[in-house]
């Protein structure tokens, strides 16, 4: 489909701009001004000649008419052929006349002389200007012998030819022409010569002092244009431009400024996020040690301890990797608080924390479970290694010898123990042998409880055969946990 016309156009507006420089331009006008001046007054010019020369044309014809007329009514009158001719080449003379003829009364010719054909005037010229050719007859009298009355004597007839005067005209013309020509020229180049030198120059000096400075590199002195003696148009833009170079330089060094202060600013805030997010994480690192830890011993609480068994316990499940846990409890401590007081009471508690430390390996976790009751998770030891383990807990407490206030104090422990079997899920759910509380206790936390039950019992047992001692609990007595 095509597009109309008008819609094009105004699509493509750089169709109406022309590249070309001022002075170009200056000089096209100059001189096509200068040449339609020069064409007026060339006009004006001519048609003033042309009324001076018609009327000094027709004052010559008048002039030559005048005074042939005298000599050609003698000539007529006598019948004098050779005064005729006289007459006749007289006025000739003048370059105007291009035939004369004499006529007497009776109409015959008495004498006649004409140019050339070839030489006579003929044309558009001469027929337009001057009044073209003009034929004038002039009647000749003369007085009758009693010079009483003038009688006709013949007739004189002249034709006129403005061919000299257009000639005259034609050179003139052209001569003006010419000269009105070559002032158009010098006129234009002098014109725009003289603009150049006002405008042109002082405005590409401003151009090239624009393209060339760069108010933005600031670490230079902003240079000046070259100097400018007027006080007109091109000195507002010199300043303005100052002014706005000026201003530039200012705004881009307040925002070097703003952005250092900025940058500045950012490190400082960067440095004490750093400093607070260090403070933060000690904190949280002590809140997370406060909140895993007995404050009286320093063992891992009950909710670090539960926290680990539940981590042992779902291994368990997945692998079937040995899980074993002994509870222990202070024999008869109330009557040891009773007897030596609370204080001492708490001494011999946190004894009991280096105690775990002398005898557990690393992997092993004690923890204070609340009162004087504690428990110890071990992993990767089979029934025979847990026992061996809680006999050298119940040694090591029984001979471990307290001095508080120059007494000397001991005490035991009683202590319970239960291990979850090594073996994986399915064949633990598939073995008839197995507790059937435990093959319902899927959950994490119900395997906990099954096992804490386990080892408490097994706690109490060892307090009921005497105290000082260990009980292995047996998984199967977890049928009773169901009763409770
Ligand atoms: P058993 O051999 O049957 O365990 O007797 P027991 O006296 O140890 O048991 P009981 O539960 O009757 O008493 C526990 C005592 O532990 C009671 C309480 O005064 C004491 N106790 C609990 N927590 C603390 C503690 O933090 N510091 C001190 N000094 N004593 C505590
Ligand atoms: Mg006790
Ligand atoms: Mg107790």
């Amino acid at each position: 489909m095509q597009e109309p016309s008008g819609t094009a156009k105004k699509q493509d507006p750089t169709k109406r701009t022309h590249r070309s420089s001022l002075f170009a331009r200056q000089l096209r006008w100059g001189l096509l001004i200068a040449l339609a001046l020069g064409v007026l007054i060339m006009l004006s010019k001519g048609f003033s000649d042309y009324r001076d020369l018609w009327s000094f044309y027709d004052k010559t014809n008048e002039r030559v008419l005048t005074s042939t007329v005298p000599v050609a009514g003698n000539a007529v009158q006598t019948g004098d052929v050779e005064l005729a001719m006289a007459a006749i080449r007289g006025a000739m003379v003048s370059r105007t006349v291009v035939s004369v003829r004499l006529l007497t009364a009776d109409r015959t010719v008495l004498a006649q002389q004409q140019y050339h054909p070839d030489l006579s005037p003929s044309g558009r010229w001469q027929d337009d200007l001057f009044g073209g050719i003009v034929e004038q007859d002039v009647v000749l009298y003369a007085h009758d012998r009693d010079r009483v009355e003038q009688v006709v004597v013949g007739e004189l007839q002249m034709t006129f030819s403005p061919k000299v005067y257009v000639a005259i005209l034609c050179d003139r013309i052209k001569q003006s022409f010419l000269a009105v020509f070559i002032l158009a020229l010098f006129m234009a180049f002098g014109m725009v010569g003289v603009s150049y030198f006002i405008v042109n120059k002082p405005l590409l000096q401003l151009i090239d002092y624009m393209v060339n400075v760069n108010p933005v590199e600031t670490d230079k002195d902003l240079p000046m244009p070259p100097p400018y003696r007027h006080d007109d148009e091109i000195q507002m833009l010199r300043s303005s431009l100052i002014g706005l170079f000026a201003l530039i330089r200012s705004k881009v060094e307040k925002l070097a400024n703003v952005t250092d202060a900025l940058q500045a600013s950012n490190q400082t805030l960067e440095i004490r996020v750093e400093q607070r997010t260090r403070e933060l994480n000690d904190v949280v690192e002590k809140l997370e040690f406060l909140a895993a830890t007995d404050p009286l011993t320093g063992l891992a609480n009950r909710r670090a301890l539960m926290g680990r068994l539940k981590n042992a316990v779902a291994v368990w499940k997945r692998r079937g990797t040995r899980v074993g846990l002994i509870i222990l409890d202070l024999d008869h401590f109330k009557a040891l608080n009773d007897t030596y007081g609370h204080q001492t009471g708490d001494v011999v508690l946190k004894s009991l924390a280096g105690v775990f430390a002398r005898v557990l390996r690393e992997t092993d976790l004690p923890a204070r479970m609340g009162g004087e009751e504690f428990a110890v998770l071990i992993s990767d030891e089979d029934e025979d290694g847990l026992r061996i383990v809680a006999e050298r807990l119940r040694k090591a407490v029984a001979e471990d010898v307290i001095t508080v206030n120059d007494q000397t104090i001991t005490c035991t422990v009683s202590i319970g123990i239960a291990c979850l079997p090594v073996k994986n899920e399915t064949e633990f759910l598939e073995n008839d042998g197995v507790d059937s509380v435990l093959r319902q206790a899927r959950e994490v936390e119900s395997i906990i409880d099954v096992l804490y039950f386990v080892a408490d019992r097994a706690l109490y047992a060892a307090k009921a055969k005497g105290r000082n001692r260990f009980e292995m609990g047996e998984l199967s007595e977890a049928v009773l946990m169901t009763g409770e």
